[in-house]
């Protein structure tokens, strides 16, 4: 789940990294009580899962009150790259001395955390990593250890941080580091972590994710995220426990098993076809289950023809079956759909299948048939 800088702020607060106290609004009047409290000046910053807000016109200065009202005017509602914005932080504004760049992630390959560092902040720093690499500092951190004072200020001194504030700068990446275990983040990033005129270390941006699969490790977090911008669907598909994951193909495909889901994207793809989404009812799918899913699938617009491709282990095809002819009771759904049924129970979930004798619903016998059959059929209905 990735958070909202000033979400992202807050958890970098609690920490002990220094960042500017502010307000999050969502009106203009509610941005100029802020801005006045205070005091000027400040800076307003759309609160959308975007970089590169400031270049898209979504961050800006207000000295006065006349200009912190056009600003949250201006911004409130504006769309950057696809995200609209619903929320504004205010916050006072920082002097800038310089902008470094840090972040904390997890290098999968070396199986271990890795530190990043770099004065070279406030730019985007895939631009550095591929011009100037070498004023990228990468360091694995030993998890058994933590990051050690000792070794951020290896850190902030090989990336050549102004030796006045390596130490400032050295505790700003072990605060960051305890953001990212404590937290339980898969990021945590600062772009930029600025120096101030008297020389303070401060996180002037943030951009966290949360690794979801810990989220029952921090009932704290529930309310984060960008709940106003959030597809419908795929919080319906959150209550459900179902993954759901929008593509922008017109191929809507189910399947139990991320493995089975995600050789079924390739399987369509290699046909010729584009999936519509990735959905796993996940193992043990029932009837109740199944029905749920297709009324995901089906609210996208997109999907032409749907791809339902369940392999039976616990998973048992007659259940299945069940669940897709109480769905078309339901739903009546108007596109076609391909059913390949494989596993316990398969003779019987065909069978039952065939009785109900669906509109529209074409049974294969393997994987790659069906896919082809579903690729056919999404052309057909264009
Ligand atoms: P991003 O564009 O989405 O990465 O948003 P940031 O929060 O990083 O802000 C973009 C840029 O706006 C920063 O790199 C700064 O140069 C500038 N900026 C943001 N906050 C302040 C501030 O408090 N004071 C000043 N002087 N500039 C700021
Ligand atoms: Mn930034």
């Amino acid at each position: 789940m990735d958070l909202l800088e000033y979400q992202g702020k807050q958890l970098f607060g609690r920490h002990g990294l220094a960042v500017s106290d502010g307000k999050a609004v969502t009106t203009v009047d509610d941005a100029v009580a802020a801005a006045n409290e205070i005091g000027y000046p400040v800076v307003v910053k759309a609160q959308v899962l975007m970089g590169g807000r400031g270049k898209a016109g979504g961050v800006k200065l207000a000295s006065n009150e006349e200009e912190a009202r056009e600003h949250a005017t201006n911004i409130l509602g504006l769309d950057i790259k696809g995200h609209i914005t619903r929320t504004l932080w205010i916050e006072h504004a920082s002097d800038i001395a310089t902008e470094y760049y840090a972040s904390v992630l997890l290098d999968r390959s070396a199986k271990k955390p890795l530190v990043m560092f770099s004065t070279e902040g406030g730019v985007e720093i895939e631009t550095v990593a591929e011009e100037t690499p070498e004023k990228l500092i990468k360091e694995n951190v030993d998890p058994l250890v933590g990051l050690t004072r000792e070794q951020a200020i290896g850190i902030a001194t090989k990336g050549g941080a102004d030796a006045d504030v390596i130490e400032g700068v050295a505790d700003a990446l072990v605060a960051l580091y305890e953001v990212w275990i404590e937290e339980d983040a898969s990021l945590a990033e600062i772009n930029p972590l600025i120096v101030t005129p008297d020389r303070q270390v401060k996180a002037l941006d943030a951009k966290v994710s949360l690794d979801g699969n810990a989220a029952f490790r921090h009932p704290d977090h529930a309310d984060l995220g960008d709940k106003a911008n959030l597809d419908p669907i795929e919080v319906q598909a959150a209550e459900q426990d179902v993954v759901y994951v929008k593509l922008d193909g017109n191929i809507g495909i189910l399947g139990n098993g991320a493995g089975l889901v995600m050789s079924t994207l390739d399987v369509v793809a290699q046909h010729g076809g584009s999936p519509a989404n990735f959905l796993d009812a996940g193992g043990g799918s029932d009837a109740e289950k199944v029905k749920q899913a297709v009324q995901i699938i089906l609210s996208n617009e997109n999907v032409k023809a749907v791809l339902f491709n369940i392999f039976g282990g616990i998973t048992r095809c007659d259940e299945v079956a069940n669940g897709l002819v109480a769905a078309f009771a339901d739903l009546k759904p108007t596109v076609p759909f391909v059913v390949r049924l494989d596993g316990t129970n398969d003779v019987l979930g065909r069978e039952i299948l065939e009785k109900a004798a669906l509109p529209n619903v074409y049974a294969e016998k393997t994987m790659d048939s069906a896919a082809a059959k579903v690729v056919e059929l999404a052309k057909e209905s264009r």
